[in-house]
């Protein structure tokens, strides 16, 4: 084809030539051609990825694309020994520790060490808060991670939305999740924070906004009771995203199971317990049990649920709770060796919405040069051969339902996209999913590469 002057060229056109093209939604070609047109960024732009509001024009064979009115004017891009995936979603981080760095678990310490290390550690300074989230973000976006779910920690018991306002700055959508403690003797004065909060930030919280949001999180059934996670319900709009940390740990079972252990003793240390804290607790239930008539009233996002019986996924299926797996952490504090493999899988064929998270950078491995979804997705498929598009998906359209977000955004239908990145190949490919396979499969070095963002 002849090639046409710079100055007639449609530079508001991108199109990536590639191996393979797959997404969690069933679509796989290969070889593939992706045309985007870019509403609002410079194509001509580098280095980086490109920025900037885009849709799907056409997505097929080389061929195919090449029948678009827009395909001649396209810039064009090759990534000839590489698969193209959406952009991915990371459903449960905590940005705001990523200056802690990786650190190995001490299993003497347990559970309450590693929280020691958190609360000793988190920044309290909204400058150095903000600080950390930039970090996390950039570790992110290495990663392929376009969308997320982000825990913003309450330092010194006080909530903040400074991770919100840095997301909103750096990234296209997610939701900050504004955590925090209501508890026992504490109990009263943490919701007295929290209704200062929304009412400070009435407007961030009463109106749906695109792009990244708040949500609340109460950060588990250790920290904050039942009645208030029902009272939080009584407090925000119907639209604004929740989450919670739920079935994590041995001594999460222990607390609210029997009311006593390593939890209740580090309650009474900081001078929270109540012995009226006993009517909620103590009841042999499990924490999904626990806390169920808190999710029949609302979906909520539970990360972790490491410790799930049947009537534990019953409970989660019947509510239309979505849950947050993170498979490091989940290896990293043990969490098989107390409660047997994650029944993730089952939880999928029982129809609940399991999506992959990263929990912070403290549990991943040193060095830890990218924050990344795709990493949980490449030890799901090297342990447990999980199949490779469901665990795209679980990567990206289930992460994006997880927050309330357009799931179609990441996916290759025609219309709004939320990322793009590609993801090198070893060789020769014999089937598109085959690719997906190879690229999650071990011997190859999982490298990504970020080719389009939202924002
Ligand atoms: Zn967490």
């Amino acid at each position: 084809m002849k090639s046409t002057p710079p100055s007639e060229r449609d530079f508001s056109a991108v199109r990536f030539d590639a191996a393979v093209a797959i997404d969690g939604a069933g679509l796989a070609v290969a070889p593939a051609s992706l045309l985007l047109r870019l509403a609002d960024a410079n194509p001509l732009q580098e280095p980086g990825p490109l920025t900037g509001r885009a849709e799907i024009l056409a997505l097929g064979t080389p061929d195919a694309v090449d029948a678009h009115p827009l395909a001649p004017h396209a810039r064009v891009l090759r990534r000839p020994g590489s698969l193209l995936i959406p952009g991915l979603v990371n459903a449960h981080t905590h940005l705001d520790l990523t200056h802690i760095g990786p650190r190995p678990f001490d299993t003497a310490a347990g559970f309450q060490g590693f929280v020691d290390t958190v609360r000793t550690n988190r920044r309290t300074n909204e400058l150095d808060i903000a600080q950390s989230v930039r970090d996390g973000l950039a570790l992110s976006l290495a990663g392929g991670v376009v969308a997320v779910g982000d825990i913003a920690g309450a330092a010194l018991g006080r909530p903040t939305l400074a991770p919100f306002h840095t997301l909103r700055e750096g990234l296209g959508l997610g939701v900050s999740f504004v955590e925090f403690f209501s508890i026992g003797r504490g109990e009263a004065p943490a919701r007295e924070r929290i209704s200062q909060l929304l009412h400070t930030n009435r407007q961030a919280f009463g109106t749906p906004v695109e792009g990244v949001r708040p949500g609340i999180q109460p950060h588990a059934p250790t920290t904050v009771s039942r009645a208030t996670f029902r009272w939080l319900l009584d407090q925000i709009a119907p639209h604004v995203p929740l989450c919670t940390h739920l079935a994590e740990t041995a001594e999460e079972r222990t607390f609210i199971r029997e009311g006593r252990g390593p939890q209740r003793e580090f309650l009474e240390s900081l001078g929270l317990w109540d012995d009226s804290m006993l009517a909620e607790l103590g009841q042999g239930l499990s924490p999904v049990a626990h806390l169920a008539p808190v999710l029949e009233a609302r979906p909520m996002l539970c990360a972790h649920v490491n410790d799930a019986g049947d009537g534990d996924l019953a409970i989660l299926s019947r509510t239309r709770a979505s849950v947050a797996y993170c498979p490091r952490a989940s290896a990293y504090f043990g969490a098989h060796e107390r409660f047997g493999p994650h029944r993730y899988r089952d939880m999928l064929a029982a129809g609940i919405n399991v999506c992959l998270g990263t929990d912070s950078v403290i549990n991943l491995p040193s060095p830890c040069a990218r924050l990344s979804t795709w990493d949980e997705a490449r030890l799901l498929r090297q342990r447990d051969g999980t199949d490779a598009v469901i665990l795209l998906r679980m990567a990206t359209t289930h992460g994006a339902r997880a927050l309330g977000l357009d799931p179609a955004l990441f996916t290759f239908s025609p219309g709004p996209l939320a990322g793009l990145a590609a993801v090198p190949l070893p060789g020769r490919v014999s089937s598109a999913p085959r690719a997906l396979e190879e690229a999650l499969g071990p011997g190859v070095p999982g490298d990504l590469e970020l080719l389009y963002r939202w924002k």
